[in-house]
């Protein structure tokens, strides 16, 4: 059997595997490694080092990645995907409000399933998406170092949830990557500065990032190499795009143009052009002057880095707005914060620092890097200390297999991924899959597979006497807490009446270290192949609720819907159901869709609440 270089204690990898560090962006996406004195450099030459976060999906299901992808936004903008991240582990309901930034379609699943993207009558969901990106950046690393890339740190924004982390690992396996850690963006930036390596250091760090769509400002505490976020605080849609769209608006407004008359082709061109200008001023160019045309008129457009000052002043103000917020969260003022980093290619616009540098005073504010490059950087710093490459750093216990419990089809869902440190605290909601379910089994697992049957059972206990509600409706609270001895207690709770279950577990018992490289050796080599199959098996397990739920529905309701609604959401449901054996994901999301659209209206007509009103994915089963 191969060895395989892991220290089972210390999750450390024995050194010589090349383990890189990727910033996986709204807008760009960057790939970083170490060399062999610890500096990280980004990986690629002039004009690729940045990857733009966008995948084109052509009709026969074929993708572009990065640039060749971005120039197909003008022309074939709805199969043309941008800000997957924005996607990532939610739900149609948390995007609805924002469904017109989207130029492509998002799946109305009606429930809060995760979100599915439809293109050519083909379905992607965000990790498959996320997925292809890595791959590119993978590739570009291989090319780059000239070895194999199998590794790799991926940094997420600090206020990304479970789920939305457990789909940036599941992106990394569908990628061929095994994701050793997920690590803070924040944390990542302060590590490029080299902020947190030393033990000694005890700091307040206030991290802001703007970047093109997305403003965050975090404030970590670092103390002996750990970081702890403090708060967060900002802004999902305030970005370098609308700094460009203000000054497009200003060109349109001196000419008296409305914007909306512009075709979407003008609208893109001209977002560009005024970003040209952005960048041009914001690099030293005393004044950008030049032109653009509309039909017969032409706009003159000029800037000079005063305006763009004057002009963006309001989402400026918003940016410190949340800079205040995230301190008074944190119970700091500005003085108690020891290092400010600059982080997102938007804080090149010298009015950002200067604000910050009035704020926290000059001294303070770490700007050297590029800062598009420091997350990247950040995660390359981590990666080289996760290779073991760093002696002066001492690694911290960590899990070396995953934790989780077993949920609807057989599904292996991880609470506490392996390599985590510990000690660790994590909770989950789930709910119940048929109407006036009692009783629930939560059976414990160990490994890295995604069908439980592969993996290792470590315990089973039944939450009982849940009281009588509709399928979905419950919400079951299940906590893993996993001490400084590596022992794992497991709790289930029923929210609203409080009835609990919980049982202490060693998952380390009776396994050998052969053992647990098998394990792992396992889960690597089915790594892509499994988290596909978990797709399907998702695709089935949901399409088989929507069949029951909406059986329930049309008993329910009968008397209030036509004969040809009935007979039709009959036969949609016959087709579904006839898709759940085959073993293709596309037909079966395509019959769940289709019946989805057609009875949508009736629940709305009847304001029905049961229908597809249940909590996301994690449902368990009866026993
Ligand atoms: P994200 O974190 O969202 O993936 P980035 O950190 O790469 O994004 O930032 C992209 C944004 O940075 C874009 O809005 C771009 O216009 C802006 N940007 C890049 N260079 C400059 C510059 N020299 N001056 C002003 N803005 C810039
Ligand atoms: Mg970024």
């Amino acid at each position: 059997m191969p060895k395989i270089s892991i220290n089972i204690k210390s999750g450390e990898l024995e050194k010589g595997q090349p383990v890189v560090g990727i910033d996986l962006g709204t807008t760009n996406s960057l790939v970083a490694l170490a060399d062999k004195d610890g500096s990280p450099r980004i990986l690629g030459s002039n004009n690729d080092v940045i990857v733009p976060s966008v995948v084109y999906l052509n009709e026969e299901g074929k993708a572009l990645i990065g640039k060749e992808a971005r120039n197909m936004l003008a022309e074939k903008p709805e199969s043309t995907i941008f800000s997957v991240k924005r996607l990532l582990g939610r739900s149609y309901s948390d995007l609805k409000d924002h469904a017109d930034y989207f130029s492509y379609r998002i799946i109305d699943n009606d429930n809060e399933q995760l979100v599915q993207i439809e293109a050519h009558g083909r379905y992607y969901n965000p990790v498959e998406l996320s997925g292809m990106i890595l791959a590119e950046l993978k590739e570009k690393a291989e090319k780059y170092c000239g070895q194999k890339i199998e590794k790799a740190v991926i940094t997420v924004p600090a206020y990304f949830n479970d789920s939305q982390r457990q789909a940036t690992r599941d992106a990394g396996k569908l990628a061929g990557l095994d994701v050793l850690r997920i690590v803070n963006e924040p944390t990542a930036a302060s590590l490029a500065y080299g902020l947190g390596l030393n033990p000694e250091e005890a700091k307040n760090i206030l991290v802001y990032d703007l970047g093109g769509g997305t403003f965050d400002v975090s404030i970590l505490k670092i103390e002996a190499g750990v970081f702890e976020v403090l708060s967060t605080h900002g802004d999902t849609y305030l970005g370098g795009d609308d700094y460009d769209r203000t000054i497009a608006m200003h060109w349109l407004n001196i000419a008296g143009y409305d914007y909306k008359n512009l075709s979407m082709r003008e609208k893109q061109a001209l977002r560009l052009l005024a970003e040209e200008a952005k960048m041009a001023v914001c690099s030293g160019e005393m004044n950008f002057n030049s032109s653009f045309e509309i039909g017969e008129q032409k706009l003159t457009c000029s800037l000079t880095l005063q305006q763009l000052e004057a002009l963006a002043e309001a989402l400026t103000q918003k940016t410190i707005n949340s800079v205040n917020l995230a301190l008074n969260d944190a119970g700091l003022e500005s003085s108690g914060i020891d290092e400010v980093v600059l982080v997102g290619g938007s804080t090149r616009m010298p009015f950002i620092k200067k604000r910050l540098a009035g704020i926290f005073g000059t001294d303070k504010i770490n700007d050297n890097l590029n800062p598009d490059e420091v997350v990247a950087l950040g995660a390359a710093v981590e990666a080289d200390i996760l290779a073991g490459n760093r002696r002066d750093i001492l690694l911290l216990d960590v899990t070396p297999l995953s934790l989780g419990i077993e949920t609807l089809g057989g599904l292996m869902d991880v609470i506490i991924p392996r390599n985590s440190k510990v000690p660790a605290r994590v909770g989950r909601q789930y709910t119940t899959s048929v109407d006036g379910q009692a009783n629930m089994k939560i059976s414990v697992y160990q490994g890295e597979r995604e069908l439980v049957a592969e993996n290792r059972k470590l315990a089973e206990f039944t939450l009982k006497g849940i009281p009588a509600m509709p399928a979905g409706l419950p919400k079951i609270e299940v906590g893993f807490l996993i001490n400084a001895d590596g022992i794992l207690k497991v709790t289930a709770q029923e929210v609203r009446s409080g009835i609990k279950q919980e049982i202490d577990i060693q998952p380390g018992y009776g396994l050998t270290d052969e053992q647990v490289e098998k394990m792992l050796l396992d889960g690597f080599a089915n790594a892509g192949a499994d988290v596909a199959a978990r797709m399907l098996q998702e695709a089935k397990t949901e399409g088989s609720q929507l069949i029951y739920t909406v059986q329930r529905f049309i008993e329910k309701n009968a008397e209030m819907l036509s004969e040809m609604e009935k007979s039709q959401t009959l036969q949609l449901s016959e087709e579904l159901h006839k898709t759940l054996n085959s073993d293709n994901k596309d037909d079966i999301l395509g019959a769940t869709d289709r019946l989805n659209e057609f009875t949508r209206p009736f629940a709305e007509r009847l304001m029905d609440e049961a229908v597809g009103k249940a909590l996301r994915g994690n449902k368990i089963g009866e026993i």
